[in-house]
């Protein structure tokens, strides 16, 4: 297994942001994912696997531990009558390729999610009324201690959150799927690919969400909108002018650029609303948010 040393995790990022990995590897075999454990381990390093980093904010000092992107046949994905069988690195566009191309219904709505199936378990990703706990059968959670097929109630999944912990990586994962035409499949991505096209920026250096949806009337996108964030920039960072939820790599935007405006939604929605904002994004390396009410 060879592991590489400082490679440029911020740029393996959607949103273009970050420092280093200190050490790095690409498993491809289940054996290889192993052996890249139990070195970090030997090493007394934690552990951290990046999917499509669409989701991950690292830090400009970058992170002293061991990144792992799965690859080879941990990132295949292929369907075996309704399932759909996929390593925890294959990418999502992946999948809704193979799963359209076999006639099978029900991972339309992950055409938005700029993800793969291994980060799409962590986060419990959803869209458009679908996510990842209606549909997934089972998913193989490798770890240094134990390698374990558990269902969705045993990963915890719940709005955007899972129960797993960092060393535990996602490895395969199958999705029951329902038998759908190939046109109908492709007529409802093209309508909710036209729905986030009205609604979210596209082609802008992003991580997705900042902040989970609160229970509140407003969604935390509105609420960003109401406390006047849309277009605010802190260095080479920006709330997205057209999704208050959203922010933009304007530039050489860096992780503190993009905390501090962080900080600042959270002041502001603590003020107005009365909200604590609680953040979607995945922090790597030592980021961390002052208290709501805070600014940086
Ligand atoms: C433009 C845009 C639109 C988006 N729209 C949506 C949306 O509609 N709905 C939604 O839910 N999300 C959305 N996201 C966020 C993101 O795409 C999802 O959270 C996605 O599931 C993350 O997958 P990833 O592979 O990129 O994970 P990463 O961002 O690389 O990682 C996210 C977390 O998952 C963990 N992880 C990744 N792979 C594994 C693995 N194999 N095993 C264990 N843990 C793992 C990471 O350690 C990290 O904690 C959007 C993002 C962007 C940039």
């Amino acid at each position: 297994m060879n592991i590489e040393q400082n490679v440029a995790l911020g740029r393996l990022t959607t949103v273009g942001i970050g420092g280093p990995a200190r050490h790095f590897a690409r498993p491809r075999s289940i054996d290889e994912l192993e052996e890249a454990l139990r070195w970090a381990e030997a090493e007394g390093l934690d552990v951290f696997t990046i999917g499509l980093g669409s989701n991950v904010l690292v830090a400009d000092e970058g992170v002293d531990a061991l990144v792992l992107r799965l690859d080879g046949e941990l990132a295949a994905a292929e369907t075996r009558d309704d399932l759909l069988v996929a390593g925890g690195g294959a990418a999502n566009a992946v999948c809704l390729h193979r799963t359209r191309a076999a006639g099978l219904g029900g991972f339309e709505f992950a055409c938005a999610i700029p993800g793969t199936v291994g980060g799409g378990v962590r986060m419990n990703a959803g869209a458009y009324g679908g996510d990842w706990r209606a549909i997934l059968e089972r998913a193989l959670v490798v770890s240094v201690e134990t390698s374990r097929w558990r269902s969705p109630d045993e990963l915890g999944l719940e709005y955007r959150r899972s129960a797993l912990e960092p060393g535990e990586v996602v490895a395969r994962a199958e999705f029951r799927l329902t038998p759908k035409p190939e046109d109908e499949i492709k007529a409802t991505v093209a309508e909710l690919q036209a729905q986030r096209k009205a609604a979210q920026p596209t082609n802008k250096r992003t991580f997705g969400s900042v902040f989970k949806n609160p229970e509140h009337e407003l969604s935390a996108g509105r609420m960003l909108e109401a406390v006047g964030l849309k277009g605010h920039r802190i260095g080479g960072a920006q709330i997205s002018p057209r999704h208050g939820n959203f922010i933009e790599n304007a530039g050489e935007a860096r992780a503190a650029d993009a905390l501090a405006l962080m900080a600042e939604a959270r002041r502001r929605a603590l003020e107005e609303f009365g909200v604590e904002l609680v953040h979607e994004v995945r922090f790597v390396g030592g980021l961390e948010l002052p208290p709501a009410g805070e600014s940086l």
